[in-house]
């Protein structure tokens, strides 16, 4: 039954706009990781595949990086699990400070991150990504009001030079996060 005011205007029930307002925060914690903010891995992934039908259809690149924190199990067993997420916090607040409105960052796994630069070319997303390497480097954590230093190892993948397919780029992309740590981390792998 619709209720009316005394002006006859129709008054929304409270319980449905509590109802709406409860629908968009579940949708928001769907998609987002409570600790970081970021997207979560499952929302990540159909981005990205929307993300390359559009740069399909506009005939532009797009590069996906994978980010993985150097020796974070040093942290979690020096100052304990909560610095170990105060560090993630940390990390995900550089990484999204020097993307653009149109790139996505997202929390992919533990202690992975995966950048998706939109629109620009492989060699500005090489640029990019070195640029976040260094960001990540020359911010430092304060954990027990003392600065702790921070590196990540970067795996790099571009649309359409190196594959065309999800699964291809995220297969390369961490192919190189590997090699990248096997050189001896804190850089980035394109190749
Ligand atoms: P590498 O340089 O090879 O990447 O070394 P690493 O220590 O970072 O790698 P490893 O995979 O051995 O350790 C990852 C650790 O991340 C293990 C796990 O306890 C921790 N971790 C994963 N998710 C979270 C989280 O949400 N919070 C905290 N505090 N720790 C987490
Ligand atoms: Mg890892
Ligand atoms: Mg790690």
């Amino acid at each position: 039954m619709q209720r009316h005011d005394r002006d006859g205007v129709v008054v929304l029930g409270a319980v449905a706009v509590q109802n709406a307002l409860l629908y968009s925060r579940t949708q928001e914690l769907a998609i987002r990781d409570s600790l970081t903010g970021l997207v979560v891995r499952r929302y990540f992934m159909e981005r990205f595949h929307h993300e390359i039908k559009r740069s399909a259809r506009k005939k532009e690149e797009l590069s996906l990086l994978l980010l993985d924190i150097d020796h974070f199990k040093e942290y979690n067993d020096t100052y304990g699990h909560t610095a170990g997420d105060l560090v993630l916090k940390h990390l995900a607040k550089t990484i999204n400070g020097m993307v653009d409105e149109t790139d996505v960052v997202g929390r992919y796994g533990g202690e992975e991150f995966v950048v998706l630069f939109c629109g620009r070319s492989r060699e500005e997303a090489i640029a990019e990504a070195e640029h976040i390497r260094m960001a990540v480097e020359e911010h430092p954590v304060m954990l027990r009001r003392r600065k702790a230093s921070l590196t990540v190892s970067i795996g790099m993948a571009s649309y359409p030079e190196e594959a065309v397919s999800e699964e291809e780029l995220i297969r390369l992309a961490d192919n190189r996060l590997y090699k990248a740590k096997a050189r001896g981390r804190n850089n980035v792998c394109s190749k």
